[in-house]
């Protein structure tokens, strides 16, 4: 965990506009990683156009914060801060960089949600909670459904695998995930898109 509880004091910039020598490589490597990736192509994938989003969004973030730094006197300061600190630590997240993200978020429900998001992450992909799907009973049909437990949250750019991968909880615990799709979850994202076609021809009619 990145600390950033020093005071700012004249001399040095305050805590929000340091970067720890590990930051910066960290910066530096993922940028390098992005230009060689990008090498001979136009086009970036939406992995690396979500990198190259949150690197400007770093960069603009930090500038303004900078800003801001120096602008004791500025009217509405601190609700400022407070937004750019929140625009940076997204900006951290788009880049994969979750603890850094949780550190820098001034909203303590987004920083604990991006800390989990690491978490998670690090976390090995075979560890999943072995939570049974949960059997309801259809009012209608009067048959018992199988509701599998684990839901995909969102996908989120992970340093680790180096790639989007799948935020999955899981909603008879507080387990979550990010690396794999569970095999339920796959058959049902694979049952959806086979439905897709089927389900639009039916509008048109
Ligand atoms: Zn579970």
């Amino acid at each position: 965990m990145i600390g950033r509880s020093k005071p700012p004091t004249a001399t040095k910039l305050p805590a929000f506009l340091e970067m720890t020598a590990e930051q910066i490589a960290t910066s530096k490597r993922i940028q390098e990683e992005v230009r060689q990736a990008l090498h001979g192509r136009v086009q970036a994938n939406q992995e690396e156009a979500r990198l190259i989003r949150g690197i400007h969004a770093e960069r603009a973030a930090r500038a303004t914060l900078r800003v801001l730094s120096i602008e004791t006197r500025r009217k509405g300061r601190s609700e400022a801060i407070k937004v750019h600190l929140a625009r940076l630590a997204d900006a951290l997240a788009d880049q994969g960089r979750y603890e850094e993200a949780a550190v820098t978020h001034p909203a303590k429900s987004r920083a604990k949600e991006y800390l989990a998001i690491h978490a998670a992450i690090e976390r090995p992909d075979s560890d999943i909670c072995s939570c049974s799907p949960k059997e309801i009973r259809d009012p209608a049909s009067g048959k018992t459904l199988r509701i599998p437990t684990h839901n995909k949250v969102e996908d989120v750019y992970s340093q680790k695998h180096k790639r989007m991968v799948p935020l999955v909880r899981c909603s008879s615990c507080p387990h979550l995930n990010a690396g794999i799709l569970p095999e339920s979850l796959k058959q049902r994202e694979q049952a959806m898109l086979a439905k897709q076609p089927r389900a639009d021809h039916e509008l048109l009619k």
